[in-house]
């Protein structure tokens, strides 16, 4: 296998793990492997300087056996149908892992949105919408953020659905503001899912979190929380990065004021007062505790999984570990808590959400971060069941309970015709 296995490889390949796992048959592997829906649309957009260029825009629904397909929108340029797939396939295995009756999907246009205007932003996000609007809606398809997408992204997406149908559909999307049928908890759930699922591991391994060393790579909206929350209760982060770089103190940062100087218009952590400028590839490889990949895919892989050195690898991003890398980590005994079960707060509470938009009745704050922890940490002790039962790692055993679920609801739901 190559150094940089594509996304959609890496899939497949984990794939084959829990189909092995399981006994599954050849056409149950062949059902599981192929989305049942896959959209390519064009986004003309209008710029500001009243030129036109054509975007690709993707929604690919990888399984909705278990009920309506989810997942969420992501505006990258190197985004494509291929990526998609993958990022559609985790959903489907994430959401059964945890027990939320959903499918997966995943959607995207290749476009950097730190190149377009606000008005841009919107005039893509709508039509994007338009577009694919015949195969989403809340009984059928729930878009939520992802990697360069956000609250208000959201609502425009919701809004555009509404305006077409005539009345206002807040089940259409997740991940909302809270004003507009958004849930209290949304914001920080894939973060707060991050912060426990690394608790569960340590916990396991008799590791107190207090004290713990972390690195987090990616300080956006999910490893920029992942960071506070770590940091608040009790861990000392001594490195985040962004896209241009990471920053580094070995007494540690306060990601509050990280947080703080990038809303006051910074475009990137490095230069911060008081810390040492190093890479990513640097970060990657500090000697701490946690390390939480929290930016994008294929990050940790053959050509440097070796020089990781942190005791446990919680992935608040979407397959950030190549099959190649697991298997040099697991020699190395690092511990790797997969992404989907690390990161799959974010979905869990946009389920939530959509709960409570189909009831129109909301719960607190409180209510919500109740239920993600004992979502999560549930999930967790299955996956560590199987793991330490099986002899098998953390990730082919939560891909096994994800899988199995989705190909036992094939088996009892029947084939048509
Ligand atoms: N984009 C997030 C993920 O990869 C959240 C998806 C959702 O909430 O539907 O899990």
């Amino acid at each position: 296998m190559s150094a940089r296995m594509s996304a959609l490889d890496s899939a497949l390949h984990q794939l084959d793990q829990a189909v092995e796992q399981l006994g599954l048959d050849e056409g149950m592997h062949e059902m599981l492997a192929t989305p049942r829906r896959s959209m390519e649309v064009a986004v003309p957009l209008r710029r500001d300087d009243g030129t036109l260029k054509v975007l690709k825009g993707y929604r690919v629904q990888h399984n909705f056996s278990r009920g309506p397909a989810k997942g969420g929108i992501r505006f990258h340029p190197d985004t494509d149908m291929d990526e998609v797939r993958a990022l559609a396939m985790w959903m489907t295995w994430k959401c059964a892992l945890i027990g939320i009756p959903y499918g997966g999907a995943k959607g995207g246009v290749a476009v950097d949105p730190r190149l377009l205007s606000r008005n841009e932003l919107e005039r893509v996000t709508r039509r994007y919408a338009s577009e694919i609007m015949p195969i989403i809606g809340p009984e059928k398809d729930i878009p939520a953020p992802d990697v360069g997408t956000d609250e208000q992204t959201m609502a425009w997406m919701m809004d555009t659905f509404s305006a077409h149908k005539g009345y206002t559909v807040t089940g259409v999307v997740t991940g909302k503001p809270v004003s507009v049928g958004g849930s209290e908890g949304r914001g920080g759930a894939t973060s707060r899912g991050v912060m426990y699922a690394a608790f569960s591991a340590l916990r396991e391994a008799g590791v107190d979190h207090r004290g713990a060393t972390v690195a987090v790579q990616g300080f956006g909206k999910v490893g920029g929380l992942a960071a506070q929350f770590l940091h608040d209760a009790g861990c000392l982060v001594v490195a985040v990065s962004d896209w241009k770089g990471g920053v580094y103190n070995a007494r540690g940062l306060n990601p509050a004021a990280l947080l703080k100087h990038l809303k006051s218009g910074a475009d990137t952590v490095v230069g911060f007062p008081g810390t040492d400028t190093i890479t990513n590839a640097e970060l990657l490889e500090l000697d701490v505790d946690i390390l939480v990949p929290a930016a994008l895919e294929g990050v940790i892989h053959e050509g440097n999984a070796d020089k990781v050195k942190a005791f446990f690898v919680v992935e608040g991003a979407n397959g950030p570990t190549t099959p190649d890398a697991d298997k040099v980590l697991e020699g190395n005994n690092v511990l790797v808590v997969p992404d989907v079960l690390a990161n799959s707060g974010g979905v869990a509470v946009s389920y939530f959400e959509w709960v409570q938009d189909l009831q129109a009745y909301f719960w607190s704050e409180d209510e919500v971060n109740d239920r993600l922890k004992a979502l999560m940490e549930s999930a967790y002790d299955q996956v560590s069941t199987m793991a330490r039962e099986r002899g098998i790692s953390l990730r082919t055993a939560a891909q096994t309970i994800g899988v199995g679920r989705v190909a036992q609801a094939h088996r009892t739901r029947g084939l048509y015709p």
